[in-house]
Formats: structure tokens, C-alpha cells, sequence
């Protein structure tokens, strides 16, 4: 902490200048925080336990653990790797070079994808139906582009050209490293630009994506390829391992007939030079050292950072990427603890229940609403630590010796997974993150809360610490998932998880005034002087914090220590819990990270969900004495109370 600051003026630093002061970011990381800590305190388990195994000589063929040793020792044989050069993937690049028009083309598109090589033109994805969540159905969204964000191809200040500079520097230096010559890499490198700068003035902004209703385009098969005469989807899926389903569901229509004309307006040729460099950018992490070490010296300029993670690290990240649901059957085992499990069980069970409090006390929502709220609230699915079905990659070849083929085979094992949904009935058992993983979602579709093993460790769970930490901690993520069930987006969904309204006229007016009210409070925030936060990127999570600090609050009210005024360390319960909350925000990151955040992530950086939530609380001026006059003193009145 830093004492000396006023909490009514800067609480962030109030709460961790010191910290933040003797915690640079390291070297081999872009930020460095409560979150990174964590983070590498698992990605150093799971190192471990991957060296257990790869070393294990008595492993049964076919055990868990011979497989996930296997592929982490695959991976880290970088002799081997560098040997093979980019012969792993000669023989896509030759195939892909004699596609000589549309059909030819069309026919790679869905090849790479299917083998898991590449997903070049658009995204495509096998999901539940929005309006139906026990049905699934395959899905088609914009894509194509490479660029974290459709804006780098469109702007031209002096940043956004430092990165299209350097990007075209990535795919010369890729493309002479497969033998082509610099002149003709510098041609394909500004054809493939300019065709990825089409795509990406035709796809929607991040903020238009939020949408639920908008996103949402289901058409029959046949009268969405009239729509793109270019590409006759029945077909085209088949060519995808997909067949017998009649309707599609698509994010963005618009985008597919402008990549329609594309597909003929550009030279085919154009379209050859762009499959090979979806091939090549694909696969450049996972060949030998002069592909790394140029897909980071490009990733170096997006991102700022100084030195390449090391192998070991992102071997760690790529098992766990890949088949994380073998590594996590050996991470569970040996890091997470039923006692865990139980406390965390309590915990949600008081965050639903203050929910309810908070619900019914609502004075701005009628009692018709109220009562679907709860109905929502009450239908609300935890997972807790990990799966109880296992996912067990049946069929999935890893060898000891062929790393690249590994990642090959995981990729197309991944979509056969994905495309083998159709037609069956949903599985509410799975798990859309890994077990080792410190974060937590929620799934509007499912209507569930998720908390893998990683998260729940400290500083955000601590079976030894007072409430008052856990509350801030793990009590305050319950609450901000639970809130995503009732955000811009998730309040969309009704209590079965379908894009159904379930809200009055009236309550959903002031609901939207109030979230516009909070996405200008954002919208104030800036990083690196100058660069705003944008207030309707961030709404969701804002929501999410506001209504999940507020929820967390009233649930640690409940506990012994909140009723008390017993100080720990010279802080109160309270002081205590809003400390914790501050805490877990705590963050240094890179200006380059920072700039590239704050256009792509919908999360507020974390020095602004320190203080977003809690100056909305009267409780955390009561808490901490702040007084009209001091810097982030808002008047009653003007205080937002969502949830
Ligand atoms: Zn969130």
C-alpha cells in the first residue's frame, strides 16, 4: 500500500502503490499483476508436473500421463524441431500453390480447416442455437484477418502504420524464409495486406459485435448461398464434415457478400498468395527457431515486450491449449482440494442469496420483472474446479518424436470434436476452460457460472484468510459472473438460457439509462495520457463489476466478521474487503500492451476496475472517510446503482 496517498483521491494507489512500485513487469511478460502472478505460479506447477511425466520411462502406452508427457517432450526437442526447417509444411504450400480458381480455392479453404492447418476467409464454429440452447448448430462470423483488431488495417496514425509496417515486415520475413525471393515476398506481403484490409472493412466493430439480436442471422442453407452465389454452403459444408443440416446461423451476413465479390473481384492469384500466408503465419510458432523467433520479433511490436517466454513456458501453454483436459486430470490431482470445493460451494450459495436481497430490494424494477430476475437468478448452473466427464481425446495420435504433426493432429481431433455436436443433444457437462486456468466465466446460452481449480488460490480464495479477503476476492468474481447473467448482453437471455425478452418496456428504458450512465462514467478514464477507455466495449464488465462488488458486499455483511468492527492489521472488515477488491486489480503493463487493450479487450484496465465499482457504493465512502472535494468523490445522487 501507499499510506501517504488519500484513498478519496487515488484509492489504486492508495491500495498498492507500493506494490506496484517494487513489481515492474518482467521482462518476458507484457503485464504483471495479481492476475500474472497466479498465472505463473500455475504455468510453474504444471511445468513440473509435465517434467514428471515426460521423464516418467515406466508411463503405460496409452496413459494419461504418456500422452501429456509425450507431447510436452515433442515440444521441447527443439534440435529436432530446428532440423525439420519448414519441411512440416512443404507439402501444404506446394498443394496450395496449384489452386488455380474459385472451386480449387474454396476446396483449400475447407481442407486446412478440417486438418486443423489454418481457418483462413472466415470464422466457423458448431455453438448452440441462441433461440433454442438444446439445439446445435453450425455458425458463420467474419474473419479472415490477422491483425488483433479490424481498426489496425483502417487508421493511419502514426501507430497504427508503425504496426501495418511491421506486419508486412512478418509476412517478407516468413515467405523468404520458405525460399521466395525479397522481392517477391515484399510483393506478396502488400497483396496480402491490402486483401486482409478488405476483409476487415467489411467486418462490424468490436462494440457492434456485442449484440446479441444484430449477430444473430439464421438462414436456410440454400437461400443464404443465393445471398453468395460464389459459394454454395451445402456443398461447400459438406466439404467441412458437415452434412444434413439445413439452417445456419451467421454473425455478420453482410460480410459474406462482400467476401463473395472478393472471392472473384481479386485475382486468384491474390487468393493462392493469401491461403499460402495463412498456411505459413499458422504454423510459424511451431517451427524451428528463425519462424519463432520472427513471429515474435512481430508480436514484440504490438505488444512491447522485451524478451521471447521461454520454451519450457510455452510448451506449458500450448499442452494445456491443446489437450487440457489430460493435464488437468494430473493438475486437480495433485492442486486442488475438496475442502476447496465446499467453501466455494458456501460461498456462491450466500452470493445468489444476497442477489435475491438486492433483487427484490431493486427500486427502479417493477415486481413483474423482479420475478423473472429471480426465476433467472434461481436457474443458474456452478461448475466449480473441474469437469466431472473428462474429455479424453479417444483417437488422437501424440508421438514422442513428430512435435508438428502433434499440433496438427490436435487441431483436427479439436474440429471433428466440435463438428460431432450436430445432430446430438447438447452436453451441459463441458467446460469452455481448462483446470489450471485463472479466470471464471459465464455462459449466457448455458445460464452458468464457471470457476476452474486455477483461480481458486490466492489472493483471490484463501481458505486460511478473513471473509473479508475472500469476499473481495473470489466472493466479488462469483458476483461479476453472476452479473453477466444480468448485463447489457446476458440480461438478454432468459433464465434458459434463450435470447428471449424478459423484461418490461419500462424496466428495460431505465435499465438501458442507468448502464448509459455507467458506460459514460468509463468512457472519462484514460491510459497513457490521452487513449479513453471505450465505455461500450467495457460495458458488460463494468456490469459485471458493479452489480458483483455490490452483491459480494452484502453477502460478506452476512458473515461474523462483517457484522463486527474488529480490526485486522488496523483495518476494518470493511476497509478490508474493499483493500482485497483493490488488490486483486493491481497491475503494471506495457504502453504498447496498454494501447492494443484498450481497442480490443472488453475488460477495463485494472487501475479502473479498482475504482469503477466501489464509487458507486456508499459503502466505500463510509468506509475509507471519503468526503465531497476529494478526486473520486461522486454525490450521492450521481452514485449508479444497477443490481
Ligand atoms: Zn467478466
Amino acid at each position: 500500500m501507499d499510506l501517504s496517498v488519500t484513498p478519496g483521491n487515488d484509492f489504486y494507489t492508495y491500495a498498492n502503490g507500493v506494490w506496484l512500485k517494487n513489481n515492474p513487469v518482467p521482462a518476458k511478460e507484457t503485464r504483471w499483476g495479481s492476475f500474472n502472478e497466479l498465472r505463473d505460479f500455475n504455468i510453474n506447477a504444471v511445468k513440473t508436473i509435465l517434467n514428471e511425466a515426460a521423464s516418467n520411462k515406466n508411463a503405460k502406452e496409452g496413459s494419461i500421463e504418456k500422452r501429456v508427457g509425450d507431447f510436452y517432450a515433442a515440444g521441447m526437442d527443439s534440435a529436432a524441431i530446428d532440423k525439420l526447417g519448414y519441411s512440416p509444411i512443404k507439402g501444404d504450400l506446394k498443394r496450395v500453390r496449384k489452386v488455380k480458381d474459385v472451386k480449387g480455392l474454396l476446396n483449400e479453404v475447407a481442407y486446412l480447416r478440417t486438418s486443423g492447418a489454418a481457418s483462413p476467409m472466415f470464422g466457423f464454429y458448431v455453438g448452440q442455437d441462441r433461440k433454442d440452447p438444446n439445439t446445435m448448430i453450425p455458425q458463420l462470423s467474419q474473419g479472415g484477418t490477422t491483425l488483433p483488431d479490424r481498426d489496425y488495417y483502417l487508421k493511419d496514425d502514426a501507430r497504427s502504420q508503425k504496426i501495418q509496417a511491421a506486419y508486412k515486415e512478418y509476412i517478407t520475413k516468413l515467405f523468404t524464409l520458405t525460399g521466395t525471393s525479397e522481392a517477391a515476398a515484399k510483393k506478396n506481403a502488400e497483396t496480402i495486406f491490402n486483401m486482409e484490409k478488405k476483409l476487415a472493412a467489411a467486418q462490424m466493430a468490436r462494440v457492434e459485435m456485442r449484440d446479441p439480436y444484430k449477430t444473430y442471422n439464421k438462414f436456410a442453407v440454400a437461400d443464404f448461398s443465393k445471398t453468395t452465389p460464389n459459394m454454395d454452403w451445402k456443398s461447400l459444408m459438406a466439404k467441412m464434415k458437415v452434412t444434413g443440416e439445413d439452417t445456419i446461423l451467421v454473425n455478420n451476413p453482410k460480410f459474406f457478400t462482400e467476401l463473395n465479390g472478393l472471392l472473384t473481384s481479386e485475382p486468384t492469384a491474390n487468393w493462392n498468395t493469401y491461403l499460402q500466408w495463412n498456411v505459413l503465419k499458422s504454423a510459424a510458432p511451431y517451427l524451428s527457431t528463425d519462424f519463432v523467433d520472427a513471429n515474435f520479433a512481430f508480436s514484440q511490436v504490438l505488444s512491447g515486450q522485451k524478451v521471447q517466454t521461454p520454451r519450457w513456458q510455452r510448451m506449458s501453454s500450448l499442452t494445456d491449449g491443446t489437450i487440457g483436459e489430460l493435464l488437468g486430470q494430473l493438475y486437480v490431482q495433485k492442486h486442488f482440494k475438496p475442502e476447496a470445493k465446499a467453501r466455494m460451494n458456501d460461498m456462491i450459495a450466500n452470493l445468489i442469496k444476497a442477489y435475491e436481497i438486492r433483487i427484490n430490494n431493486l427500486e427502479w424494477m417493477s415486481d413483474v420483472t423482479k420475478e423473472k430476475a429471480l426465476a433467472k437468478l434461481h436457474a443458474f448452473r456452478p461448475k466449480v474446479g473441474y469437469p466431472d466427464n473428462w474429455k479424453n481425446y479417444d483417437g488422437l495420435a501424440i508421438n514422442r518424436k513428430t512435435f508438428f504433426q502433434n499440433v496438427r493432429n490436435s487441431g483436427q481431433w479439436a474440429y471433428n470434436d466440435m463438428v460431432d455436436q450436430l445432430g446430438k443433444p447438447v452436453d451441459r457437462t463441458k467446460w469452455g476452460m481448462t483446470p489450471p486456468t485463472v479466470n471464471a466465466y459465464y455462459s449466457p446460452v448455458m445460464n452458468e457460472i464457471v470457476f476452474p481449480a486455477g483461480i481458486l488460490q490466492f489472493p483471490f480464495f484463501d481458505p486460511n484468510a478473513d471473509d473479508a479477503v475472500n469476499y473481495g476476492g473470489i466472493g466479488a468474481v462469483i458476483g461479476h459472473e453472476i452479473s453477466h447473467g444480468f448485463d447489457d448482453s446476458g440480461s438478454q437471455y432468459d433464465k434458459d438460457g434463450s435470447l428471449r425478452n424478459w423484461w418490461t418496456a419500462e424496466d428495460q428504458a431505465k435499465f438501458k439509462e442507468k448502464a448509459a450512465a455507467l458506460s459514460a462514467q468509463y468512457d472519462a478514464y484514460t491510459v497513457l495520457d490521452t487513449i479513453h477507455v471505450n465505455g461500450k466495449l467495457t460495458l458488460g464488465e463494468n456490469i459485471g463489476d458493479l452489480g458483483g462488488l455490490s452483491a459480494a458486499y452484502e453477502a460478506f455483511k452476512m458473515t461474523k466478521q462483517g457484522q463486527s468492527n474488529e480490526k485486522i492489521d488496523g483495518f476494518t472488515p470493511d476497509q478490508r474487503f474493499f483493500l482485497a477488491w483493490a488488490q486483486v486489480w493491481r497491475t503494471n503493463i506495457l504502453p504498447e500492451t496498454a494501447a492494443q487493450l484498450i481497442l480490443t479487450d472488453p475488460h477495463s484496465p485494472g487501475q479502473y476496475r479498482t475504482v469503477g465499482a466501489p464509487v458507486n457504493m456508499d459503502a466505500w465512502y463510509e468506509a475509507f472517510n471519503v468526503k465531497p472535494g476529494d478526486k473520486l468523490y461522486k454525490k450521492p445522487e450521481d452514485r449508479i446503482r444497477l443490481w
